[in-house]
This record gives structure tokens, sequence and C-alpha cells, in this order.
């Protein structure tokens, strides 16, 4: 474990963080330091789930964002032993979370918020939100899903974007977005699911619905979450999070000036946490380094030469990174 301004470490349990603080009060109550580090009881945990996924807790709430686990083997692609996929889908068979690997990872959540439908973002909300009674926040396609999968209404909050909304410790601004401009900028999907959906769905019926980010105010700290390769401009201008977890995939390529501006726009956030560079088609455990090779270096350079201030902290899979201003 390395201190500094933010630590990561392997994920513990619940339990065995709130042990950790408790036994980190009663050391400096009984050392005679009765100054309490409100700091360090007041810090920020986040642990990156891939894609653009996150368990994000402070003392008193459990917020998942796309918590995508399932990593389902999606056509060709990087040679894995067949031992560690159940099988290779295509995008017409039905989608299946891998449940056994999800209750090894996710024991509680309090909300959950979707950037938009595709399934590396939703696919494995239905199951985790029924396990775990959280509650949703996304838009009409992604509350339609999970209404097909039998999430009551009461658990669902529709969003069009540019809500700010107040819960009892937490709140979150729905900044409306744009999706990655995939396909050489070729990408366009207006879509809307009908109401009238049935589950289960097929991989390819995920579709993107609308795109949003969240700001998110939790702790002392404020968080800019990002789950494509784009931003509106006006939406963003202003935001000052301290944690911005940005696009990082090839296609920010698409966009002008893509790190200089959202650097900018976001007033040169203290830390930059690159979100979306790997290869979820491959499970948890695989080496990611060609990804971070190719998508990665050259990010923290432009964010060098974007934001010489920032500290781009790399997420590696299932780490939790504490946070603490
Ligand atoms: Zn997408």
């Amino acid at each position: 474990m390395r201190l500094g301004e933010f630590v990561k470490a392997k994920k513990q349990s619940t339990a065995s963080r709130r042990f950790g603080r408790w036994m980190q009060l009663s050391l400096l109550i009984w050392t005679g330091f009765f100054q309490l580090d409100a700091q360090s009881i007041d810090s920020l945990s986040m642990t990156y789930l891939g894609t653009a996924g996150w368990i994000v807790e402070d003392q008193e709430t459990t917020i998942l964002i796309d918590p995508y686990i399932s990593r389902l083997k999606l056509g060709r692609g990087p040679s894995i032993s067949p031992n560690d996929v159940r099988r290779i889908y295509s995008r017409t068979d039905y989608f299946e979370s891998d449940t056994a690997l999800i209750n090894s990872i996710i024991s509680k959540a309090d909300y959950i918020l979707v950037h938009h439908s595709h399934f590396d973002h939703l696919s494995d909300v239905p199951y985790i939100a029924k396990k775990t009674g959280a509650k949703v926040i996304g838009s009409e396609t992604t509350c339609r899903i999970l209404a097909a999968y039998g999430i009551p209404e009461e658990k669902l909050f529709r969003i069009k974007g540019g809500e700010d909304y107040q819960f009892e410790h937490f709140s979150v601004r729905v900044v409306p977005s744009l999706h990655s401009a995939l396909n050489q900028k070729l990408y366009f999907d207006a879509r809307v699911l009908p109401d009238t959906l049935r589950a289960p769905l097929k991989i390819s019926e995920f579709i993107e619905g609308g795109s949003f980010m969240y700001f998110l105010r939790l702790s002392s700290h404020k968080i800019l979450t990002m789950g494509s390769m784009n931003f509106i401009e006006r939406e963003i201008a202003g935001l000052k999070p301290d944690i911005l977890c940005a696009g990082v995939n090839f296609s920010r390529n698409e966009i002008f000036k893509y790190t200089e501006r959202l650097m900018k726009l976001t007033h040169y956030p203290k830390w930059v946490v690159p979100v979306h560079w790997d290869n979820f088609r491959i499970p948890y455990g695989y080496s990611q380094d060609r990804a971070l090779e190719l998508k990665v270096g050259p990010f923290i350079e432009e964010v060098k030469y974007a934001s010489p201030t920032s500290k781009v902290v790399v997420p590696t899979h299932l780490e939790e990174i504490i946070f603490r201003n």
C-alpha cells in the first residue's frame, strides 16, 4: 500500500474497511492525537470494474456506475483459455450475467448510475438491481429494459439530462452528453426501446438510448464520470471536479482537441482517471498491457501537456483507490 494523496489497494470487504477505519480512529485517540483527521475519515473509495464501471463508496453510501462485470467473450479477439469463459457469444445471443462472479464482487448498492444502455454498461444492472434492491438512474431506454427484467417502477429514476438531484448523503447532476463518435463518426442511434419490451434481451438489443455524464458530490469530493469518448462543451464548462473519470478509447481522436478541451473546461482536475480503455471482451486477470500502451500511454502525455498540475491515476481492475482531499 502506498501512502500519499491517494492510495491504491486490493479491494477489501466493507466490514474489513470499516474495521480499518475504526482502528485508525482508535489509534489516533489512543496515541493522544485528539485532533481527529477528518479528511482521512472523510475519504472516498473507488474500485474500478473495467470499461466505465465503478464502485464508489463513502461512509454512508455505495454507488455503482455502469457495473459491467460479466465481460462476455464476444466474437474473436485475443486468445484466452476456454476454461476462463463460459462460451463465445455473438451479438444475436441472449445476454447472460455471470452471477457467480458478480456475487463475488458486489455485496451491496444503494444507487446505480447508468451512462447509456449498451451492453458493456447496462447488461449486468438487471441482476445487480434485483440482488441489491438499489435504485437506478438512467434514460427512458435504460428504465424500460430494467422494467422488462422486473425491476419495480419505484426503483427507477428516469432522466432526460439537466436534473440536479439531492439524495440523503450525496447529490448528482445529470449532464447531457454524446456517445463516442464510433465508426469514423458514422455512428448514430436515436432509437428508444418500446415499453412493451420482454426480457431476456439479446446482446444487440442493448441499444444506446441516449448518453449522459454524472457530476457526483459525495463525501468532500466532486467526481465527473464519463461513459464515452465525447462531451458537450457547454454542459461541462465550469463544473470543477477534483476527480475526472475521462473516457480514453481510440475514438477520442475523432473529437477536436479532446483532451486539451476536456482539461480546460473542467478547470484542470486534481486527479484524472482514464476509463473505457481496457479490452472488455476478455476476463479480469488477463493482461491489459497492450491497451495501456496504445491508449493510456498517449493519454498521459496529452494530460501532461494540457494540464501539468493534474495527476493521472491509472486504475487496475478490482483495485480500490482511496482519494483524500
Ligand atoms: Zn456505448
